[in-house]
C-alpha cells in the first residue's frame, strides 16, 4: 500500500486534477492507495482573506466568497461529465458552501473571529476538494480525516495527539480493502472538545505522513508542481535542479529552514517508521523526482541544498556583566520557551558577553519584552543592556551530510559572500556539521542564494552577469562576439554569460534573467530616456551576484562611476582609458578597492587593443622581474597615417582616412596631439610599478598648437595647410631610407612622446598599417628586449580584448 499526497498545485486546475486522476488510477492497478488531498491551490488563502474582510465589515467579502464558489463550480463542470454524478457532487458541495456563507455572514455581523471559527472556515477547502477528487476517480471512497487525525493543545497550540491518532487510524483502516481511499489533508479534530482543528499551514503533507507511518506504507509520495526537492527554491534560483536523493536529516534541515516543498513535521513520522518519501511532479509524472530515506549519498557534492527564511529578527542579549556568569543562557531560553517563542538560530561568542538569537519577526516584540522583564534587575544595574531586535533580516542555511568532517566549507562560503559584498551578521554551525546557517540583510537574500548556488553547485554552470555600457563599434562588436561564443562557453566551460544590462548615453535596459541579445538595439531605442546616474542607480539596486560592468565608451562621466561600482563589489572591465590614465591617486584608489574587495578592475585594451601588453607586464612583475625601459609605438592611428603618406596621399588625406576607417578616436586630434599615446604610456608605466602623471610626460608634437585650439571643423579646414611641408620632409626621409614613427618612451622615471626617424635596422622600422609595437627591457630581458607586436586598433579586436578580460574574471 502506498500513500500519495497531492498539494494545492495538483488540484488547482482542470489539467492538474486530470493528471492526478490518471496518476492515481495507474498506481491503483498494482496496489491499494490512499490519496491525501489539499484544498484547491490558493483556496486556503482565499478563505482566510474573505474572513478578514467579513470581520472588518468590508462588503467585498461577498464577492470574494462568490469567487470561491465559482472556482469550485467551474472545476466540477469541467471535469465531471456524468450528469448524475455531477449533480450529486454539486449538492454536497453547495451544502458546504452554504454553511460557509452563513459563517461569513455571521462574522460580518459580530465583527469578531475566534480561532475555532477560523479553523472551521479553513477546513472547507479540503472538505470540498476531497469530494471533487473522490467523484472524479473511479471506485474511490472518501474517508473523513476528522475521525482519526486528532490534536491536543500544548502551550496554547494544537499539536498532534500521536497515540490516539495512531490508534484511530488502525481502527478506521484495519480490515478495509478499498482500492482507492481519498482523505482530506490538513484538517483534524481536537481530542477533548471534538472541535475542528488543523495541522498548520501546509499540513496536508503531515496528514499523509501520519497515515503512511501508522499503516506502515511501502512509500509516501508527495506530488507537487516541481520536479522534486531542488537545490534551492526554483522560484528564486532559476538554475536550481532536482536533488536525486536526500537523507532524512538533510531533508529535515532544508524543510525547517523554509524549503516549502515539504511541511517540516512531515519527515519525522516516516523517518521513525523508516518509510521512504518520494517527491514527484504531477505535471511530469515520468520524472525521477527525489527520494528521501535513511541512506546518505556521497556523490562528491559538498552541500545538498540551500534554503532560507526571510522574516528573521535578530535579538542580542549583551553586557559585560554576562561574562562568566553561569545560567544566563538558561534564563534566556526558559523565558522564551515559557512565552512559547521558538528560536531557530543561536550564536554566542566565546567571550560570552553577547548571545544572538534568530527568530521570526512576529515573535520579536514579545521576545524583547519577556527578556527585558526577566533581566530587568541586571539592566537597571548596568550589567546588561536592554534587549532590542534588529529586523529586515534573512536566515540562510546550507545543508548536506558531506559537510561533516570536510575542511574549508565555511571558508569557501564566506569568501564567496565577501567577494559579492554580502555581510554576515551572525552565523551558527552545530556540532553535527550538517547545517551552516547565517543571518544577512534581507536586501541581499536573492543575491546570497544565487552566489552560493553558483559556487557550490558547479556541476551545473557558473554565471557571470554583465552590464555593457556603450553600444558603438566596440560595444556592438562585443555583444555579437558574446552571442556567438555563448553556447560554446556553456557547453565546454560551464560558464553562462548573462547580459543583464545594456546602456548607451541616453537609454538603458535591464533584465536580471538575461536580455534578448537579438533584439537589444530596438529594445534600447524604445526604452525610456535614462541618464548615466539612472543607469548607476539601477545597476546598484539590482544587486546582482558575480556582476561585471563593461565600459565600452570613451566617456569620463562613465569612468567616474567605477569607484562606486567597485565599492558595490561589481568588477569593472574598461576599454575606456580615462580612469586608468587620470590622476595617479584615482588609478591607485580603483586598484585598491578592487584588491580589497577581491574583485577585478581590468583594462587590457587601454593599450594596444587586443595585444597582451598589460597582462604581460603584470606577469613579469608578479614573477619578480623589473621593467627598466618601455619603448613603443602605441598609436595605430599615427602609425597608419605615417605609413600611408606618399606623394599621392597627403597628410590631411591620411588623417581623414584614419578617421573613416575607425582607427582614430572620433576626434582625431586626440591621436594627433599625442594625448592618446600619453595616456597609454602613463598606464603602462603605472602597471610597471611607477608613479607617474600625464603632465610628467615630455611631448614633442608635429602639428602646431593652434590647430588643437579651435573647433573640429576648423581643424579639418586648416589641416591641409600642413600638407606641403610634410611632403617635402617625407621626400627627404625617403632619400635617407628612414621611417617616421611616433614613439613613446619610459626610462629612469621619465617619459616622452615624440615623432622620431628610425633607420632600417631599428625594430620599429617595419611596422605595417596600424600595428603597435612594444619593446620591454627588463632585468630578465635586457640584452634582447621582449617584443610584442600586432594589430593595435580596430573595434572588433578591442572587443575581443574586452572579452578576454571578462574571461579572466570568470577564471577561464
Ligand atoms: P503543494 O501545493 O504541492 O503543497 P507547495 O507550494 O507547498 O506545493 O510547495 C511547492 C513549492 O515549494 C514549489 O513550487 C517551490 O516554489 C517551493 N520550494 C521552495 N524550496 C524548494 C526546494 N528546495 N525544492 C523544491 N521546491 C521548493
Ligand atoms: N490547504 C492547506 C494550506 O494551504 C494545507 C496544505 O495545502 O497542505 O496550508
Ligand atoms: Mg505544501
Amino acid at each position: 500500500m502506498k500513500v500519495m499526497k497531492f498539494g494545492g498545485t495538483s488540484v488547482g486546475s482542470v489539467n492538474s486534477i486530470l493528471n492526478l486522476k490518471s496518476i492515481v488510477e495507474s498506481a491503483a492497478v498494482n496496489e491499494n492507495v490512499i490519496v491525501v488531498v489539499s484544498a484547491l491551490g490558493g483556496v486556503t488563502d482565499k478563505l482566510i482573506k474573505t474572513s478578514q474582510l467579513a470581520v472588518n465589515g468590508d462588503e467585498s467579502f461577498n464577492e470574494e466568497f462568490q469567487n470561491i464558489v465559482t472556482r469550485h463550480h467551474e472545476l466540477i463542470y469541467s471535469v465531471i461529465h456524468c450528469e448524475e454524478k455531477r449533480n450529486e457532487l454539486l449538492k454536497e458541495v453547495d451544502k458546504l458552501l452554504n454553511e460557509l456563507d452563513n459563517i461569513y455572514q455571521g462574522l460580518a455581523l459580530i465583527n469578531n473571529i475566534t480561532p475555532k471559527s477560523e479553523a472551521t472556515i479553513v477546513s472547507y477547502g479540503e472538505r470540498i476538494s476531497s469530494r471533487i477528487v473522490t467523484a472524479l476517480i473511479d471506485g474511490a471512497v472518501r474517508y473523513n480525516s476528522r475521525q482519526f487525525i486528532r490534536t491536543e493543545v500544548k502551550h496554547g497550540k494544537n499539536i498532534l495527539a500521536s497515540e490516539e491518532t495512531d490508534r484511530l487510524i488502525h481502527e478506521t483502516f484495519d480490515g478495509k480493502n478499498d482500492r482507492i481511499i481519498v482523505v482530506p489533508g490538513f484538517i483534524a479534530q481536537d481530542k477533548e472538545s471534538n472541535e475542528i482543528t488543523n495541522l498548520g499551514r501546509g499540513g496536508s503533507d503531515y496528514t499523509a505522513a501520519i497515515i503512511a507511518a501508522a499503516l506502515n506504507a511501502e512509500i509516501l509520495e508527495i506530488w507537487t508542481d516541481v520536479d522534486g526537492f531542488m537545490t534551492a527554491d526554483p522560484k528564486v534560483i532559476n538554475n536550481a535542479y532536482t536533488i536525486e536523493h536526500l537523507s532524512y536529516v538533510e531533508a529535515t534541515e532544508l524543510c525547517n529552514f523554509g524549503a516549502k516543498v515539504v511541511y517540516p513535521p512531515t519527515i519525522y513520522p516516516v523517518f521513525k517508521a523508516n518509510i521512504p518519501i518520494a517527491i514527484k511532479n504531477t505535471f511530469n509524472p515520468g520524472g525521477d523526482g527525489t527520494i528521501i530515506n535513511a541512506n546518505s549519498t556521497s556523490d562528491g557534492r559538498l552541500i545538498k541544498g540551500i534554503s532560507s527564511i526571510n522574516d528573521t529578527d535578530l535579538l542580542t542579549v549583551q553586557g559585560l556583566g554576562m561574562v562568566g556568569i553561569v545560567g544566563v543562557n538558561h534564563r534566556i531560553f526558559s523565558t522564551l520557551a515559557a512565552a512559547d517563542i521558538s528560536v531557530f538560530l543561536v550564536a554566542q561568542a566565546s567571550s560570552e558577553n553577547s548571545t544572538s538569537i534568530g527568530l521570526r519577526h512576529v515573535d520579536a516584540e514579545k521576545a524583547c519584552n519577556v527578556l527585558n522583564n526577566e533581566f530587568a534587575k541586571e539592566i537597571s544595574m548596568g550589567l546588561m543592556e536592554p534587549v532590542t531586535a534588529a529586523s529586515d533580516l534573512s536566515t540562510v542555511a546550507i545543508v548536506g551530510e558531506n559537510m561533516r568532517h570536510n575542511a574549508g566549507i565555511i571558508g569557501k562560503l564566506f569568501h564567496t559572500l565577501g567577494r559579492n559584498g554580502i555581510n554576515v551578521i551572525a552565523c551558527a554551525q552545530g556540532g553535527q556539521e550538517t547545517n551552516i546557517s547565517f543571518v544577512i540583510n534581507n536586501k541581499f537574500l536573492r543575491k546570497t542564494l544565487n552566489v552560493i548556488h553558483d559556487s557550490f553547485f558547479l556541476s551545473e554552470y557558473k554565471v557571470l552577469n554583465l552590464f555593457i555600457c556603450g553600444v558603438g563599434t566596440v560595444g556592438g562588436s562585443l555583444i555579437e562576439q558574446i552571442a556567438s561564443q555563448r553556447q560554446k562557453l556553456l557547453d565546454e566551460h560551464r560558464l553562462k554569460l548573462n547580459i543583464v544590462g545594456i546602456a548607451n548615453s541616453r537609454h538603458a535596459i535591464f533584465d536580471r534573467e538575461g536580455l534578448d541579445i537579438a533584439n537589444y538595439k530596438s529594445e534600447l531605442m524604445n526604452s525610456p530616456e535614462s541618464s548615466i546616474e539612472d543607469m548607476r542607480n539601477s545597476i546598484i539596486k539590482m544587486n546582482i551576484f558575480n556582476s561585471v560592468f563593461v565600459d565600452c565608451t570613451a566617456n569620463s562621466a562613465v569612468a567616474d562611476l567605477y569607484a562606486d561600482l567597485l565599492e558595490h563589489n561589481i568588477s569593472v572591465v574598461a576599454a575606456n582609458k580615462i580612469a586608468a590614465s587620470s590622476s595617479y591617486e584615482k588609478y591607485a584608489q580603483l586598484k585598491n578597492i578592487a584588491r580589497q574587495r577581491n574583485i577585478k578592475y581590468l583594462f587590457e585594451t587601454n593599450v594596444g587593443a587586443g595585444l597582451p601588453i598589460i597582462n604581460t607586464i603584470n606577469d613579469l612583475i608578479n614573477s619578480g622581474d623589473k621593467i627598466l625601459k618601455i619603448e613603443a609605438v602605441l598609436s595605430g592611428t599615427l602609425n597608419f597615417i605615417f605609413n600611408m603618406l606618399s606623394e599621392d596621399v597627403s597628410l590631411s588625406h591620411t588623417v581623414r582616412l584614419a578617421q573613416e576607417k575607425g582607427y582614430s578616436e572620433p576626434d582625431p586630434r586626440i591621436d594627433l596631439s599625442g594625448k592618446d599615446v600619453i595616456r597609454k604610456l602613463v598606464i603602462l608605466a603605472r602597471e610597471a610599478g611607477y608613479t607617474i602623471e600625464q603632465e610628467d610626460i615630455e611631448t614633442k608634437l608635429f602639428i602646431p598648437d593652434e590647430l588643437f585650439e579651435g573647433t573640429l571643423e576648423n581643424f579639418w579646414e586648416r589641416l591641409p595647410e600642413l600638407d606641403a611641408d610634410f611632403e617635402s620632409e617625407r621626400k627627404k626621409l625617403e632619400a635617407e631610407k628612414m621611417h617616421w614613427r611616433f614613439i613613446a618612451r619610459f626610462q629612469d622615471n621619465k617619459g616622452s612622446v615624440s615623432l622620431c626617424k628610425v633607420s632600417q635596422h631599428h625594430p620599429f622600422y617595419n611596422l605595417e598599417g596600424s600595428n603597435n609595437i612594444v619593446l620591454l627591457t627588463t632585468e630578465r630581458y635586457k640584452e634582447y628586449p621582449m617584443l610584442i607586436k600586432g594589430y593595435g586598433a580596430g573595434a572588433s579586436l578591442t572587443a575581443a580584448g574586452v572579452f578576454a578580460d571578462i574571461m579572466r574574471i570568470a577564471n577561464i
